[in-house]
């Protein structure tokens, strides 16, 4: 009999999700492992931890230590971003498991191969996991949005307010209420700031002396007054996925006319640091000197009125190279990488498979659930006839009936979860092959957070010199694979600009052409496979 250890992990906001409980999780691995004749010979956790670090994870630590025994043929998730959200700890994390002999599974995903295709797909779906969970709010949740137009906002409250479980543990009821220490200090702060008497600055410094504090007893940063300032909950209404509920049950802590007069101030002062403001740093961690060997960081130069990337001074590095050169040149050396024709079509193949698989696998765990809420329902039909016949009384009726309510509620949050749960998409495909067929066409067009996702897909460092040229680049380990096993194709100075010809056009207009016509079948395709319920959450950006 073949051996599996089960790792789950929720993150403290997803604690309250009945969707992605640790029970759950654990629940869909051990059926798992029931239907492929395995024997679970360990159980791992990780409660209110977030899968951005792996660091102080023991569970996870633990699972990997016992796989280390060599006697451990699967190492079981639910979700590939119950592992890592980003693709290098993903590709770490699988590589260190399969060294001992364990393969991950993924159980609510179709079954990645290790071929070099599925290992692409794989570390584009961890990276895609990595880039929406950067982006605000992680999907549409239908059981938060029933939370809202219940008045109670789904998440932890701002500062100022806190937290609290009115209900039982089994069935909880959140509530917001304000913290009796920091509520009227933060009313206060409202109070300051509305006479326009008192910067930013000078607040972090009286909120501090006032005892409105962090978590940690310091003094709260800057942003984090902003985003007090900003925020529309201290009214007594909030904002959920870009609409604004005025249902709010919590008290509010400032008034409308106190608030509107801070927003007014903010707006007076932020005119003048916009300019500055627009620039956010692409490069940031990815951009080194080669020749002092230092990090560079983006910075704004207000005298010159231009951004630059500059070096670490007291690693005798002084240049300054422009914002605007360097991240062109990353452009365009986007265009030295290349996906083989034969590779991009077996993706391509492996994609569609895929597609395939994850609409079977969801369409049969939500058509599981949906046959335990039939027969919760002929339960409850069955109650009712028994208080007709009078087997029952009426208090035994209320009771039980309210039971199968609830937990008949539960199953239908937990359909509304899977029937928002990432999986593999169509929208995600396409993506995908767009971006292997045109790299430096996709990232040209792509929005601020998806430039970041292709390069930290691509490359760990970029190299540059004192001209602001790439002079050398680091690939991540999935890319370095790919490379080493022919599957991308490097060139140096490829289709350079100068040299073009009517020929090199021609040729441009015809790949044009045909990936045009690749991508509409590709999508038909796919679309034929599309499944009523995938949602069109990851639609390209
Ligand atoms: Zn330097």
């Amino acid at each position: 009999m073949k051996k599996a250890v089960l790792y789950s992990r929720v993150s403290t906001d997803e604690q309250k999700n009945e969707g992605k409980s640790l029970e759950v999780q654990k629940d869909l691995c051990i059926k798992w492992a029931r239907e492929n004749d395995c024997q679970v010979v360990g159980v791992y956790e990780d409660g209110g931890k977030s899968a951005t670090k792996t660091i102080g994870r023991d569970g996870l630590d633990d699972m990997i230590i016992r796989c280390q025994e060599g006697d451990v043929d699967f190492a079981l998730i639910i979700d590939t971003d119950r592992i890592a959200r980003n693709e290098f700890d993903h590709f770490n994390i699988k590589r260190e498991l399969k060294k001992h002999g364990t393969q991950l599974v993924a159980v609510n995903q179709p079954m990645i191969d290790d071929s070099a295709e599925g290992m692409l797909m794989d570390g584009m779906l961890a990276s895609i996991n990595a880039f929406y969970s950067r982006l605000t709010g992680r999907k549409v949740k239908k059981s938060l949005e029933k939370k809202c137009e219940e008045g109670w906002w789904p998440g932890w409250g701002p500062i100022g307010f806190v937290n609290k479980n009115i209900g039982t543990i089994e069935k909880p009821i959140n509530i917001i209420e304000v913290d009796p220490e920091f509520g009227p200090k933060v009313t206060e702060i409202f109070k300051l700031y509305s006479t326009n008497r008192y910067s930013v600055d000078d607040l972090v410094e009286i909120s501090y002396k006032i005892g409105l504090r962090s978590k940690n007893g310091k003094k709260l940063c800057r942003n984090v007054l902003y985003a007090m300032l900003k925020n529309v909950f201290y009214t007594g209404s909030f904002k959920f996925k870009g609409k604004i509920y005025n249902n709010a049950k919590h008290k509010a802590l400032v008034t409308p006319e106190i608030f509107e007069a801070c927003q007014r101030i903010m707006d007076i002062h932020n005119r003048h640091v916009c300019r500055r403001r627009k620039y956010k740093w692409l490069l940031n961690g990815l951009a080194f000197c080669k020749e002092h060997d230092s990090r560079l960081f983006g910075d704004w130069v207000s005298h010159k009125g231009r951004a630059y990337y500059h070096g670490h001074a007291n690693k005798g590095c002084r240049r300054y190279l422009s914002l605007d050169t360097i991240e062109k040149n990353v452009a365009k050396h986007l265009q030295t990488i290349q996906f083989t024709e034969k590779f991009t079509n077996r993706v391509i193949e492996k994609a569609k498979e895929l597609v395939k698989q994850s609409r079977e696998v969801k369409q049969q765990e939500i058509e599981n659930v949906r046959n335990a809420i039939k027969q919760l329902e002929v339960k409850r039909n069955t109650l009712e006839d028994n208080l007709l016949d009078g087997t029952i009384d009426k208090e035994a009726f209320k009771r039980k009936h309210g039971e199968f309510d609830v937990q008949i509620q539960n199953y239908e949050n937990n359909i509304a979860t899977m029937e928002n749960q990432g999986g593999l998409d169509v929208n995600v495909v396409v993506e995908i092959v767009s971006l292997m067929k045109n790299i430096r066409q996709e990232y040209e067009k792509a929005s601020f957070e998806a430039k970041r996702h292709y390069l930290s897909m691509f490359f760990e460092k970029l190299w540059f010199d004192e001209a602001g040229n790439i002079v050398k680049s680091d690939y991540t380990p999935l890319f370095q694979h790919l490379i080493d096993n022919q599957f991308i194709r490097i060139r140096a100075n490829w289709l350079k600009d100068r040299n073009l010809n009517i020929t090199t056009y021609l040729d441009q207009a015809i790949k044009v052409f045909e990936n045009f016509k690749l991508m509409s079948e590709l999508r038909q395709e796919l679309d034929k496979l599309k499944s009523p319920f995938v949602s069109p959450v990851l639609a390209t950006t």
